[in-house]
């Protein structure tokens, strides 16, 4: 199909299709269900990167669980992390003696997800720990532990599966690379 109509026309390469995607969740469930078993466990997603994700992973988790969302933006261009974050909307709920995961949708230089821990290991929760969909493989020393990872992935901007581009692309059930002729246009 041509043109904008169809936004599968704009990817240039499917770096993880839809059923490796839902496999590898199932897999990432199973092991936090048998880490977090005798826990009261809360999800917390990172919004909105994460919305897909984190909506898949707790489908998957037979536990009783709870589930809040942070948003949050970082300063300067958006291609490269300052690390110095702005809280567009916190938690609606207290973390103090939970047991939380953090649940992110990508994680480059790790900065973004080193300062949302900062300021959620402040607030006292019994333990804090990430689970992350996508870790880019640039970075050999991240400033910060992942305890479940998805996928290892090339240094390469990607989108879909709740991950966008200039807000588009995050209902793609994949993750893409897009076609150069996209960031040209604008
Ligand atoms: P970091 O602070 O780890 O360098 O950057 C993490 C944030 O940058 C992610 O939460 C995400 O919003 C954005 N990001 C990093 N790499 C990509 C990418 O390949 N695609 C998209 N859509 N966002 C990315």
């Amino acid at each position: 199909m041509p043109g904008s109509s169809d936004i599968h026309h704009d990817i240039e390469e499917i770096l993880i299709a839809e059923p490796v995607l839902r496999a590898r969740v199932e897999e990432l469930a199973h092991a936090i269900a048998e880490d977090y078993a005798a826990k009261d466990l809360l999800l917390v997603g990172i919004l909105k990167g994460a919305i897909l994700f984190m909506v898949d992973l707790a489908r998957a988790l037979e536990l009783p669980l709870e589930m809040d969302f942070m948003a949050v933006s970082s300063y300067g261009n958006s291609t490269e992390s300052s690390g110095v974050v702005r809280i567009l909307k916190d938690l609606e709920h207290s973390i103090t003696g939970k047991h939380v995961l953090v649940v992110e949708d990508i994680v480059d230089s790790g900065l973004t997800l080193r300062y949302l821990l900062e300021n959620l290991e402040r607030r006292h929760p019994a333990s804090l720990r990430v689970c992350a969909l996508l870790d880019k493989e640039k970075v050999q020393d991240k400033p910060l532990e992942l305890a479940y990872i998805g996928f290892t992935i090339p240094d390469r901007f990607v989108v879909g599966y709740g991950l966008d581009y200039a807000q588009k692309y995050r209902n793609l059930p994949y993750i893409g690379v897009l076609k150069p002729s996209v960031y040209a246009e604008d």
